[in-house]
């Protein structure tokens, strides 16, 4: 298999909880590969939760989601992990050499000794409005459900669709760089934080934002994958159409275990079940961490996928040389690369 995408351990998350794993897998001296659906590292923390301090991780009174992420980050980086981003693990394989073959969305192969599943509870991913021909709109950024660079929208037709923070404070943001943000809710009231909602109001006001009220996502024209209108609906069935080069459609995030329920694992209502000590599957060689992993008493906290997280890699060791010797030794022995 080609070397670049070979790797001691595949780790399938990039939550808080699977960044730790990477670290303590460079401390046994194991490579890294990290994959995750969203497009960038952090799991719950960064997606759902950025800005909200937590309280409960130790030596630390108290870290905003981001903050934890950002840290983690940085203990796992002088291990070099490779991340994989914005790509769902959708296949894994058990060869009969013992390893493993992982396979993304995006049509990447992955070969790795061993498999550390830190999936949380499944993949994110955009909820997405019921409307057809979103698909055609995805790839040529038509539709897009993340704002990746701001500086895409520079003077272009932007249509926003929501009524919660993410649809208000894209709006806000966008309105300075687009040429024109109209922004679609089925009712008056939106969900956002009022400072925000507030903002939202005066801009409508001073006719700098159009607001599209009451109104609901119904379709979308255009030609070869270039959008130019989006269709929107009343209750009643009034119509309007918009101009528009870009469709933000702003729902939220879903989590759906998906694919990890067809990989022969013991998995129950949403769950992967382990033996504690080790934190491996019922298929020797991938073990589960985190929110997804159960065993009796099991806690869903940050904390305990940071032990659980050790506990696979020294098991994974075992799995990847079981006829080497180890002695364990303190991180204050050792040291980290660079440091
Ligand atoms: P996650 O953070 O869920 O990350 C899993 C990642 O795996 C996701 O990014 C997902 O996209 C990816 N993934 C899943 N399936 C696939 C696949 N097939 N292919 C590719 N990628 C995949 N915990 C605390 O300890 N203290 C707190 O105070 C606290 N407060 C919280 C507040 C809120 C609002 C929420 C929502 C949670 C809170 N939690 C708290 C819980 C905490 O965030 C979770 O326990 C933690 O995020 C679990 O980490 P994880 O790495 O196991 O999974």
């Amino acid at each position: 298999s080609d070397a670049s995408t070979s790797t001691d351990i595949a780790i399938i998350g990039a939550g808080p909880v699977g960044l730790f794993a990477v670290f303590e897998a460079g401390m046994l001296g194991l490579k890294s590969h990290v994959i995750d659906a969203l497009g960038m590292v952090g799991g719950q923390c960064s997606a759902l939760y950025p800005e909200k301090p937590i309280f409960d991780i130790p030596a630390h009174p108290q870290i905003a989601g981001q903050d934890l992420i950002d840290q983690l980050a940085k203990q796992a980086a002088p291990f070099e992990p490779t991340y994989h981003l914005g790509q769902q693990v959708t296949k894994l394989e058990k060869r009969d050499d013992g390893r493993f073959t992982l396979t993304t969305s995006t049509g990447k192969v992955i070969d790795a000794g061993a498999v550390v599943i830190a999936a949380g509870c499944g993949a994110f991913g955009p909820n997405k409005p019921p409307m057809d021909g979103l698909d055609d709109y995805e790839d040529s950024g038509g539709v897009q459900y993340y704002v990746k660079r701001r500086a895409d929208f520079a003077g272009k037709k932007v249509v926003i669709a929501g009524g919660g923070d993410s649809a208000v404070d894209w709006a806000l943001s966008l309105h300075d760089v687009a040429e024109k943000v109209m922004v679609v809710h089925r009712r008056p009231k939106f969900r956002a934080a009022p400072d925000s909602s507030a903002k939202l109001q005066a801009l409508a006001e001073a006719g700098k934002i159009e607001m599209v009220i009451p109104y609901q996502l119904k379709g979308l024209r255009g030609e070869n994958g270039v959008l130019s209108h989006v269709v929107v609906a009343t209750l009643k069935g009034e119509e309007r159409e918009l101009e528009a080069d870009h469709l933000l459609p702003f729902f939220g995030l879903a989590m759906e275990l998906g694919p990890i329920a067809d990989w022969g694992l013991n998995v129950d209502k949403n769950h992967i079940g382990v033996t504690q000590a080790t934190m491996e599957t019922s298929v020797p060689g991938i073990f589960a961490i985190g929110d997804i992993a159960h065993y009796e008493h099991k806690l869903k906290l940050i904390l305990s996928g940071f032990a659980e997280g050790a506990s696979a890699i020294h098991a994974a060791r075992s799995y990847l040389f079981p006829d080497k010797e180890f002695h364990f030794e303190y991180s204050t022995t050792t040291g980290v690369p660079n440091e």
